[in-house]
C-alpha cells in the first residue's frame, strides 16, 4: 500500500493493510474481497481497489478494470452463475454519497445474491413517464459535454 493512495483512518484500507481482521476472499493487485459483516443475504461479499477513494470518480482505470473480473470470479464460486432470467439472481450495487445509501468512504462493490423476494437487495425505482422531447434535448446537452 505504501506507494498507493490510501487513508489511515479508513475501515477499508485498515483491512487491506490487514490491521483489522476480514473473512477475506480474492486478492490480486489492484482489488481485495470480502463477506459484508452485516449482509442482507447469505454470501453478501464486498469488493473494494486497494486504492483509497470516495467515489467511483476518484478511482484509477487501472484498479475499476479488475473489479468486475473479480466479481465475475464470486458470482460462479457462490453459485450464482446460472444462465437465464430464472432461478436465483444477484445484484451488483456501488453507492457514492450519503445520498446514494454510502456509509463507507472507500469505494465498493456490494454482490448481493438475490434468491428470495425478501432477501437481498430491496430496490425503490421512481420511474417516469417517457418523455421523447425532453430526452431529446438532454440528449443534445449531454453530448456537447462530452465533445469538451
Ligand atoms: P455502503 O452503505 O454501500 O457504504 O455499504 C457499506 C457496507 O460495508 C455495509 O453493507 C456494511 O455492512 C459493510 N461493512 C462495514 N464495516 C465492515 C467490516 N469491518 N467488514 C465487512 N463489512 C463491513
Ligand atoms: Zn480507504
Amino acid at each position: 500500500m505504501t506507494s498507493i493512495a490510501h487513508d489511515a483512518a479508513c475501515i477499508f484500507c485498515k483491512i487491506i493493510k490487514g490491521e483489522i481482521p476480514s473473512f477475506k476472499l480474492i486478492e490480486t493487485q489492484h482489488s481485495f474481497s470480502f463477506l459484508d459483516i452485516q449482509p442482507t443475504a447469505e454470501n453478501h461479499i464486498l469488493i473494494i481497489p486497494k486504492y483509497h477513494g470516495g467515489k467511483l470518480h476518484n478511482i484509477p482505470d487501472e484498479f475499476l478494470a479488475d473489479l468486475l473480473p473479480v466479481t465475475k470470479k464470486l458470482v460462479k464460486a457462490i453459485g450464482c452463475d446460472q444462465d437465464g432470467p430464472d432461478g436465483p439472481g444477484y445484484n451488483i450495487l456501488q453507492n457514492n454519497g450519503r445520498i446514494a445509501h454510502q456509509e463507507v468512504d472507500h469505494v465498493h462493490f456490494h454482490l448481493i445474491p438475490k434468491k428470495t423476494k425478501e432477501s437481498g437487495l430491496i430496490v425503490g425505482w421512481p420511474a417516469q413517464e417517457t418523455d421523447f422531447a425532453k430526452l431529446g434535448q438532454l440528449h443534445q446537452e449531454l453530448l456537447a459535454k462530452l465533445e469538451t
